[in-house]
C-alpha cells in the first residue's frame, strides 16, 4: 500500500462486491485474456446483443458495507412491533429449539445444500425428509406423506386436484367446508377455476350430502371446534365414489384420533408449529399424506429408499426420473421448488421432542385453553365446548375486545362483531393466561387449582389411541448433545455449498453471504403473525415497498408481487394475469401458450394449470428458438393465442437475437409474453425484460438474488409485470385473511400476503449490498466465469450452443454424447465421478438428455473454477484412457463411481482399476477427502419397490424385505 492510498481506495476494499464476486480484479484481466477480451465491458458487448442493452446504469444506491447495511436494516426491522400472537388461522406460536436455530438454520452446510437429485452426495438431508415424512404419515394416520409442499392453501389446492385425478366419481364439484381457514379458501378459488371445477360451501354436515368429487374439512375446524361426525361423513362421500381431503393441525393430532382413522383419503397441512417461525406468512414447510394406492399421482418430491450397487440401503427421490409430476404436456402440478429446510427443522423438532414431548407439548397447551375458557365461562363469557388449543369466543363486542387487547400488546382473531378466536401455542405462559381473562374482566388467583378443577374439552368419541413416531430415531436424539451429532452427522454425510461449488446450469448456486442470512432470525422479522395488523408490521411493508421497488427498477416492469412462493408459483401467477387480462377484454378464448421445447418443465405445467393448451415450438440447431416456427404458431392460432413462455437467455445458455422481434410477433397477434426470469443472473444491469417487450416475468429470488436454495427450497418466485397486467397480480389479504378485491382480480396463490415474507431480507440486503455497480460487475463475472469453464474445457468437451463471437451467457452445456457413442461413458457417469473430486456434478441431462450444463455464478473464484475444470479434465483422461484401451470399457472408475470409504479399504479389491485411482485421482485429493456415504445408488429399484418412511431398525416387512443390512440412524 503506498503511503498516499486515498482513503475512498481503502474503503473500496471493505466493499461487499470483492466478497461476493470470486474473482478479484487481477483474476477477472487474466480470464478475460483466456476468453480473448482485454475488459469486462468488450467482453459484454460481445455476449448481449445491442437490441436489448440498456442505456443507462440501474437507478439504485451504491454498494454500501456489511456494517452499513446491516444497521439500515435493523432500523428497518425495529418499525416491526412483536405482539403476543393469539390470532390463530393455521399459524401457531413456536420456540425453535435453539439447538435448531443455530445447526440447521444458521447453518450452511443445510441452507447452501441443492435439491438431492445426486442421491449419493444427499444422503444426510434424505434422511431428514424420510423422518419429515415419517412423521407427518404417522400423525395423520396416512400410509405415505411426501417431502414438503408450499404451504397449507396451496398444499389443499393439490389436494383437491389429487381428488379430481383418482376419485371415480364424475362429479365435478369440490365441496368445501365453511369452517376451513379463509386464506385456503382464497387459494382454492383461484385454483379451481380456471380448470373447470366448481366450489360448493356449507356446513360440514353438508359434505355427507352434497354430490362431489370430494370434501375438504379442517380438523380441528378454523374456530377450533370438533363439530362433526367425521366417520360418518367419510362413509358418505366415500359411498359417492369421493375423496376425502382433510387439513389438520399436527399437533392436534398427538391427542385427537388421525384422520386415517375416520377415513380421509388425503391429509394436507402445515408443519410450522414444529418449531418454525411465524416469518409473518411464511416459509414453512406444508405437506401431503394419503392412502398408498395415490402415491404415484401424488404433487411434491418424495424420498425414497433405494439400494446401493453393494446392496445397502440408500435414499433417492422416489418415482421421479426428474420431477415425475412437471411431466411438461402431461403434468399434473408445477411444484418444483418446495420447503425442503423448514420441512429437515420440523423432523428434528420431532426428533429432539420425540413422540412422549410433543404429547407433553399438546396436553400444556390444552390444559391452559381449557383453564382459560373455564375462566371466561365463569366470567359469563360463552365459549365452545370441544376444542384442542382455540377458543371460540361468541356473544361478546370484538371490537372493543380488540382494542383493550392492542393496547395491552396482545393480537386476538377478530371472526366478526360478535366472535373472536383466541388460539394458545407452546409459547403460552401463565401469564398470557392471566393478561387473556382479565381483557374479558375475569381474574386469575390460582391457576393450579383452576388447572385441578377444569376438566379437558378434548372431544371423547376423538381421542388417539394409536401409537406414533415409534422408529428409534424418534425416540433417541432427546438430549442436545444427541441431536447435535446426529444434525452433524446427516450434514456431513452431505456436499453443499460450504465445501464444494455447485456449477447446476438454470440453478444459479451462488454465494449466500452470512450478512444477508443474518437479519432473518430476528424475532422482529421472525415473529410477526401473517395476519398482525398493519400498525404492527410497517418494518415490512417498509422492506417489502422497498424490495419491490428496487426489482422493479432491474426488470423494467412496473409492477411486483412478491407473493409468489417459488419460481412455479410465479409462472403461474403471471400467466393467470394474462389469462385474466384477455378476459377483462373480451377474449377469453385466448388459451393458447406457445413454450419453445427446451422450457423447463415448470413452464407447460403452469400453463396447463391456467388451463391454457400448450405448444410447443421447435428450437434449430444452434439451439435458439425457431423464429419461423413461432412466426407460423402465432399466425396459425393467431385469435387464440393467449401467450409465449420463453427463457431469456435461453436455457440453452444463449442470447438469441431474436427476442425483440419475437415479442412483436406476439402482440401483432394478440397474445402476451412471458419471460421466465430464472436466467436474470446474466441480464442483472446489462437489459431489462421490461423494456424490451416483454409482458411479465417471475424471478427466482433464490437464484439471482441469493436466497439460499435449502436443499430444496424455500424459494421467492416475484412476478412482474407491465402496468396493464398490474389489476390482475395477487393481492392483499384483508386483515381475515380474505381477498381484498373481486374474483377475477388479484387472485391469491399462496396462503399468506407476501408468501415467504421472512427471507425478503435476504435479497434486500444483496441488492443493497452491491448496489448499481456490484449487481452489474455481477452479471458480468457470471458470464466470464462460464466462459472461461467453456474455454478451458473446450479442448476436452465440447459445448453443445454457442451465441454471438462464439461465447456463451453464464451457463454452457458440455456435450457428452459423443463420447458416449465411442466409449459408452454417459454424462451420468461423469457426474457420479465428479464426487470421487468432492464435486457436486452440474446439471445433468437438462435442457438437452446426455449433456451436462455448468454454471459457475459470479461468486466462484478463479481458483475454485481451476478446480474443477482440473477435475474434468482429468476424467477426460480417464476416458481416453478407455478409448486407448488402456482402462476397461465396463470395468472403469467412471462406472462404478462414486467409491465410498469401505469399497476402497475393502480385503479384496476385484476391478480392473487401482484403488488409489478410484479413490484419489488427484494428489490435491489426499489433503482433502470427501467420501460419499453411498455407492452408485439403484434408480429402478426404488422405483420397484417404493418405500418412503423411515427404514425399521430390527425388522423387515413387505416391501424392502429385500435389505439385509439394517440401516442404524
Ligand atoms: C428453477 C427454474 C424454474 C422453477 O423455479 P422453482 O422455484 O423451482 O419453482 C423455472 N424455470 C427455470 C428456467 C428454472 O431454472
Amino acid at each position: 500500500m503506498t503511503q498516499n492510498t486515498s482513503l475512498r481506495s481503502l474503503e473500496h476494499h471493505d466493499a461487499f462486491i470483492e466478497r461476493h464476486i470470486g474473482p478479484n480484479d487481477a483474476e477477472i484481466a487474466q480470464m478475460l485474456r483466456v476468453v480473448g477480451h482485454d475488459s469486462l465491458e468488450s467482453f459484454t458487448d460481445a455476449i448481449v446483443p445491442g437490441s436489448i442493452r440498456s442505456a443507462e446504469a440501474l437507478a439504485l444506491p451504491e454498494a454500501i458495507s456489511e456494517v452499513e447495511a446491516l444497521a439500515k436494516i435493523r432500523g428497518i426491522a425495529k418499525r416491526n412491533q412483536v405482539f403476543r400472537s393469539f390470532i390463530g388461522q393455521g399459524y401457531a406460536g413456536t420456540h425453535t429449539p435453539n439447538v435448531i436455530l443455530r445447526n440447521i438454520l444458521e447453518n450452511p452446510a443445510w441452507y447452501t445444500a441443492y435439491t438431492p437429485y445426486q442421491a449419493e452426495i444427499s444422503q444426510g438431508r434424505m434422511e431428514a425428509l424420510i423422518n419429515f415424512q415419517t412423521m407427518c404419515a404417522d400423525l395423520t394416520g396416512m400410509e405415505i406423506a411426501n417431502a414438503s409442499l408450499l404451504d397449507e392453501g396451496t398444499a389443499a389446492a393439490e389436494a383437491m386436484t389429487l381428488a379430481k385425478r383418482s376419485a371415480r366419481s364424475k362429479s365435478n364439484v369440490f365441496f368445501v367446508s365453511n369452517a376451513v381457514h379463509p386464506q385456503t379458501v382464497e387459494v382454492l378459488r383461484t385454483r379451481a377455476e380456471p380448470i373447470g371445477i366448481e366450489l360448493v360451501f356449507g356446513d360440514e354436515s353438508e359434505a355427507a350430502t352434497t354430490e362431489s368429487f370430494g370434501v375438504l374439512l379442517q380438523y380441528p375446524d378454523t374456530y377450533g371446534r370438533f363439530g362433526a361426525d367425521y366417520q360418518a361423513i367419510s362413509d358418505a362421500v366415500h359411498a359417492r365414489q369421493g375423496l376425502v381431503c382433510v387439513a389438520v393441525d399436527l399437533l392436534a393430532l398427538t391427542l385427537i384420533a388421525a384422520p386415517g382413522e375416520w377415513g380421509a383419503d388425503i391429509v394436507v397441512g402445515n408443519t410450522q408449529r414444529f418449531g418454525v417461525p411465524y416469518g409473518f406468512g411464511g416459509p414453512h414447510a406444508a405437506f401431503m399424506a394419503c392412502r398408498d394406492a395415490y402415491k404415484r399421482s401424488m404433487p411434491g418430491r418424495l424420498i425414497g429408499v433405494s439400494v446401493d450397487v453393494e446392496g445397502n440401503n440408500a435414499y433417492r427421490l422416489t418415482l421421479q426420473t426428474r420431477e415425475q409430476h412437471i411431466r411438461r404436456e402431461k403434468a399434473t402440478s408445477n411444484i418444483c421448488t418446495a420447503q425442503v429446510l423448514l420441512a429437515v427443522m420440523a423432523s428434528m423438532y420431532a426428533v429432539y421432542h420425540g413422540p412422549e414431548g410433543l404429547v407433553r407439548i399438546a396436553r400444556r397447551t390444552h390444559r391452559l385453553a381449557a383453564i382459560l375458557a373455564g375462566v371466561l365461562r365463569k366470567a359469563g363469557v360463552t365459549v365452545g365446548d370441544q376444542f384442542f388449543d382455540t377458543l371460540h369466543v361468541t356473544g361478546i363486542d370484538a371490537g372493543a375486545l380488540h382494542h383493550r387487547a392492542q393496547q395491552a400488546h396482545i393480537n386476538l382473531r377478530v371472526i366478526d362483531n360478535g366472535s373472536l378466536g383466541i388460539a394458545l401455542d407452546e409459547t403460552t405462559t401463565r401469564e398470557d393466561i392471566a393478561a387473556l381473562a382479565g381483557l374479558f374482566g375475569a381474574e386469575i388467583t390460582d391457576i393450579d387449582a383452576l388447572d385441578t378443577a377444569t376438566a379437558d374439552a378434548l372431544p371423547q368419541g376423538l381421542l388417539r389411541t394409536s401409537r406414533f413416531l415409534t422408529h428409534p430415531v424418534f425416540n433417541t436424539h432427546h438430549s442436545e448433545h444427541e441431536l447435535l451429532r446426529y444434525m452433524r452427522s446427516l450434514a456431513d454425510k452431505d456436499l453443499a455449498m460450504d465445501r464444494t461449488m455447485i456449477p447446476l446450469g438454470s440453478c444459479t448456486m451462488k454465494l449466500n453471504a452470512t450478512a444477508e442470512m443474518l437479519p432473518i432470525t430476528w424475532p422482529e422479522f421472525a415473529n410477526i403473525h401473517p395476519l398482525a395488523p398493519a400498525a404492527q408490521t410497517q418494518g415490512y411493508k417498509e422492506l417489502i415497498d422497498g424490495l419491490e421497488a428496487m426489482l422493479v427498477e432491474v426488470t423494467g416492469y412496473d409492477n411486483v408481487s412478491l407473493q409468489p412462493n417459488s419460481g412455479a408459483q410465479g409462472e403461474y401467477a403471471g400467466l393467470l394475469a394474462i389469462r385474466a387480462y384477455h378476459r377483462a377484454r373480451g377474449e377469453a378464448q385466448r388459451d393458447i401458450c406457445l413454450i419453445p421445447e427446451s422450457a423447463h418443465g415448470t413452464n407447460p405445467a403452469s400453463a396447463q394449470l391456467c388451463g391454457m393448451k400448450v405448444v410447443v415450438t421447435k428450437c434449430d440447431k444452434d439451439g435458439n428458438v425457431d423464429v419461423e416456427d413461432i412466426r407460423a404458431q402465432a399466425e396459425k392460432y393467431s385469435d387464440r393465442l393467449a401467450a409465449i413462455m420463453m427463457t431469456y437467455p435461453s436455457t440453452h445458455g444463449v442470447f438469441e437475437e431474436d427476442v425483440v422481434e419475437i415479442c412483436e410477433i406476439v402482440h401483432k397477434h394478440g397474445g402476451q409474453v412471458y419471460t421466465d426470469g430464472a436466467n436474470m443472473n446474466a441480464l442483472v444491469g446489462l437489459a431489462k425484460p421490461g423494456k424490451w417487450g416483454s409482458d411479465v416475468s417471475h424471478l427466482n429470488l433464490h437464484k439471482t438474488f441469493c436466497i439460499p436454495h435449502g436443499g430444496g427450497g424455500p424459494g421467492v418466485g416475484p412476478c412482474a409485470v407491465k402496468s396493464h397486467l398490474a389489476p390482475y397480480l395477487p393481492r392483499a389479504l384483508g386483515g381475515d385473511g380474505v381477498r381484498t378485491q373481486g374474483v377475477g382480480e388479484g387472485a391469491a396463490v399462496s396462503a399468506a400476503t407476501f408468501g415467504s415474507a421472512s427471507i425478503l431480507p435476504i435479497s434486500w440486503m444483496y441488492i443493497t449490498l452491491m448496489g448499481r455497480e456490484g449487481l452489474r460487475k455481477a452479471s458480468q463475472v457470471a458470464m466470464l466465469n462460464a466462459n472461461y469453464v467453456a474455454r478451458r474445457l473446450a479442448p476436452h468437451y465440447p459445448t453443445l450452443y454457442t451465441g454471438r463471437n462464439n461465447l456463451v451467457a453464464h451457463e454452457c452445456i458440455l456435450d457428452l454424447r459423443p463420447l458416449e457413442k465411442a466409449t459408452g461413458v454417459s454424462a451420468e457417469d461423469v457426474a457420479k465421478r465428479l464426487i470421487d473430486f468432492g464435486f457436486h456434478a452440474p446439471t445433468l441431462s437438462f435442457p438437452v438428455a446426455g449433456t451436462l450444463m455448468v454454471e459457475p455464478t459470479e461468486s466462484e473464484s478463479m481458483h475454485e473454477l481451476d478446480r474443477f475444470c482440473d477435475a474434468m479434465i482429468q476424467i477426460r483422461e480417464e476416458i481416453r484412457a478407455i478409448e486407448d484401451g488402456k482402462l476397461d470399457r465396463g470395468d472403469n472408475p467412471l462406472k462404478h463411481a462414486p467409491h465410498t470409504a469401505a469399497q476402497v479399504s475393502a480385503t479384496e479389491w476385484t476391478h480392473a482399476y487401482p484403488r488409489e485411482l478410484a479413490a484419489f485421482p488427484l494428489p490435491v485429493l489426499r489433503q482433502q477427502k470427501y467420501w460419499p456415504p453411498v455407492a452408485r445408488v439403484d434408480n429402478v429399484y426404488g422405483d420397484k419397490n417404493v418405500f418412503c418412511s423411515c427404514v425399521p431398525i430390527n425388522e423387515f416387512a413387505g416391501e424392502i424385505e429385500a435389505f439385509s443390512e439394517p440401516m442404524v440412524s
